[in-house]
């Protein structure tokens, strides 16, 4: 593993309990930061704790619904009370509930709501705080879907372009203020989001079909794109969707 060098920065991960956010957090962790894991399932948000403290980490986990307003500018305030500053956000968060008609009011209100205002209430509270610090870095996750249509999807797909124009608007607002917005969009990754799908093994493998390198990618492989963007080493990076796919949008 390359170490991006973090020693003694901080970092939040929002849907740091499961999944491509789990990874991120363990992998911000390993790169010496202290990490805010933020989630609304306390029971796999402390574990995640857990686990970056087996390993001689520092994070402390922070109940936050990341649609409501109110609960992400109290858990920025508790990473700043609980470790003094804030030099990377990943705003990673997000429901995708593949078997629902999205069309229906309720699924596409909560998709819009948690996807892409989630987002928004995100980045504008972690840009308040960067912009007094000087600089720092954003990225957020959209998806292939932010990037190319899905017939079965409307509000998923409409959710991950928002975030998608999100991230470019957030490059230029932040562009001479030192603070880099990137998202990340990644294929068909395993995670317990896609577990349901590839438990069947017809539809596991009509996915890595789909995939021009034949597989699904891992939570890892998109932690360690994360780290990079939100690291030095891509201190000439913003408002890049950085696609993580296999090569599934090359054909
Ligand atoms: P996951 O279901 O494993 O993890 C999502 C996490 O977000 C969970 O811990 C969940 O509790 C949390 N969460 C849900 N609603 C929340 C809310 N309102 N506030 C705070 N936390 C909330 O899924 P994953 O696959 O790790 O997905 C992470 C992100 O990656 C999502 O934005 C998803 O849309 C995106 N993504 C996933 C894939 C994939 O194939 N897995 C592909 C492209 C994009």
């Amino acid at each position: 593993m390359i170490d991006y060098g973090f020693q003694g920065k901080v970092a939040l991960v929002t849907g740091g309990g499961s999944g491509i956010g789990r990874a991120t957090a363990l992998a911000f962790a390993r790169s010496g930061a202290s990490v805010t894991v933020a989630d609304v399932d306390d029971k796999s948000g402390g574990e995640t704790v857990e686990l970056i403290a087996a390993h001689g980490g520092r994070a402390f986990y922070s109940h936050c619904d990341v649609s409501d307003g109110a609960q992400v500018r109290a858990m920025i305030r508790q990473t700043i009370d609980r470790f003094g500053r804030l030099d990377a956000a990943f705003n990673n968060a997000g429901v995708n509930d593949i078997s629902a008609d999205e069309y229906r009011d309720e699924v596409w209100a909560r998709a819009l709501s948690i996807n892409l205002t989630g987002v928004m209430l995100c980045m504008r509270e972690e840009a308040e705080v960067m912009l007094k610090q000087g600089g720092g870095a954003i990225v957020n996750t959209a998806s292939i879907n932010g990037l190319v249509g899905n017939p079965g999807q409307p509000a998923y797909s409409a959710s991950k372009h928002g975030v998608v124009g999100l991230t470019r608007h957030g490059a230029l607002r932040w562009a001479q203020a030192g603070i880099r917005v990137n998202a990340v969009c990644p294929g068909v990754i395993q995670t317990p989001m896609t577990d349901p799908l590839v438990a069947d093994p017809q539809m596991k493998q009509l996915i890595d079909s789909m995939t021009p390198m034949g597989r699904m990618g891992s939570a890892d492989e998109v932690a360690q794109a994360v780290l990079w963007l939100s690291s030095d080493a891509a201190s000439f990076v913003t408002g890049h969707p950085l696609v993580i796919d296999g090569g599934a949008t090359a054909v």
